[in-house]
């Protein structure tokens, strides 16, 4: 097909109409294996692992789409004590995962950097720079990134949630500025990390016009990892609380997050791109064919599972009453399915953050 060779040839190789195309592209399975083979030719038939810690979900802020938004009174709300974390990446270390991530509501504040810079500090004492540390913790101060940076963290995922910025003020209240959003992404540059972004796809009023600005975003900011996913409607959001969600509405987001996943691996190639577990939430078999549609990069559950049902995101979140050694027997048969590697005790950083360091 003209169109995935033209793609595949070389990174960014496409108009924006093009792109658009291709994320619509009217047969899913053609477009899933031109990815594949992309991803099989930068990265190899290979999986990394992070394991995910949720460390906590009180959050200052209210996105009108997330079901642990500051406003929602019906969540149980936890922070783990750094002990807690440390012992989780402790397992993830000794499972062999290679990297880690740590992901929470977003709270700000000296008390709160300092929490992470102890808990970072722990997790180098026995990991060093072998094990990969990533954080996903939102919006925070140069300063605050550069500490953490130094305490031991390699990567930062902050997704920009839509490149739109009209749509963006509509899924967030006055005080949430698309603008300063995009600053923490430079800031993080400038500090040192693997830097990470992404979007939900089928969110409402996004058009694939929107989707492929999205994948034109992360070319722009020149990003080394992509997290995103399919948007899911939470019942006590704003955003979620009328949504119409039917079994055909299910499949069709499905589809549009492998597709979304599949045209980013043939506009950027090199680049990491995780299968969210959000497309494990509408599909039992969402990571594989994540994979299969040219991600590389999987994030295992390993919190606890007494925190798990409280972090809540969206509704059906997989896996909540699943420990993590059964997470991970489970994960390493549908991994070989496959046919894929498990990357064991390897960082797999991004080869494009590589690549950017060697020049
Ligand atoms: N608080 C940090 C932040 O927002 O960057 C990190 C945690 S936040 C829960 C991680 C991601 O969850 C967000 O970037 C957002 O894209 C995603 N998310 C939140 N609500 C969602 C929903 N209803 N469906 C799919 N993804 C959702
Ligand atoms: Fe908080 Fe992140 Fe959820 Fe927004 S998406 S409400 S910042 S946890």
């Amino acid at each position: 097909m003209p169109l995935f060779d033209k793609a595949a040839g070389k990174p960014r190789n496409l108009t924006h109409r093009e792109l658009a195309d291709l994320i619509a592209w009217p047969d899913a399975k053609a477009l899933f294996a031109a990815a594949y083979a992309v991803k099989v030719r930068e990265t190899g038939k290979k999986v990394s692992f992070r394991g995910l810690i949720e460390a906590g979900n009180i959050c200052e802020k209210d996105c009108y789409y997330c079901g642990i938004r500051k406003s929602n009174a019906n969540v149980n709300r936890y922070r783990m004590d750094a002990g807690e974390i440390v012992r989780e990446a402790e397992w993830a270390f000794k499972a062999g995962y290679g990297s880690l991530v740590i992901q929470s509501g977003e709270l700000t504040g000296a008390a709160n950097a300092a929490f992470f810079e102890d808990v970072l500090g722990r997790i180098h004492a026995f990991g060093g720079d072998a094990f990969g540390v990533t954080l996903s913790l939102g919006e925070q101060t140069e300063e605050t990134y550069r500490r953490w940076r130094e305490a031991g963290a390699h990567r930062y995922l902050l997704r920009i949630e839509t490149s739109n910025r009209e749509l963006y003020a509509k899924l967030h209240p006055h005080d949430h500025s698309w603008e300063a959003r995009r600053d923490c992404l430079r800031a993080l540059r400038r500090c040192g990390y693997q830097v990470g972004t992404g979007v939900m796809c089928g969110l409402p009023g996004q058009t694939f016009d929107d989707l492929a600005s999205d994948i034109e975003f992360f070319a722009a900011e020149d990003v080394d990892m992509i997290g995103m996913g399919p948007y899911i409607p939470h019942a006590d959001t704003p955003l979620g609380k009328d949504a119409e969600w039917t079994a055909e509405k299910q499949k069709e987001r499905f589809e549009l997050g492998l597709r979304m996943i599949a045209a980013t691996r043939l506009y950027l190639h090199d680049v990491n791109i995780a299968a969210a577990t959000a497309l494990q939430a509408l599909d039992p078999e969402g990571r594989e064919k994540g994979l299969l549609a040219g991600a590389n990069v999987v994030m295992p559950n390993i919190t606890d599972t007494r925190f798990r049902a409280d972090y809540q995101l969206y509704a059906n979140k997989p896996c909540l009453d699943e420990n993590s050694t059964l997470c991970r027997e489970c994960l390493k048969r549908r991994i070989a399915s496959t046919g894929e590697e498990i990357l064991w005790n390897r960082r797999g950083d991004s080869p494009h953050f590589g690549k950017k360091n060697a020049k």
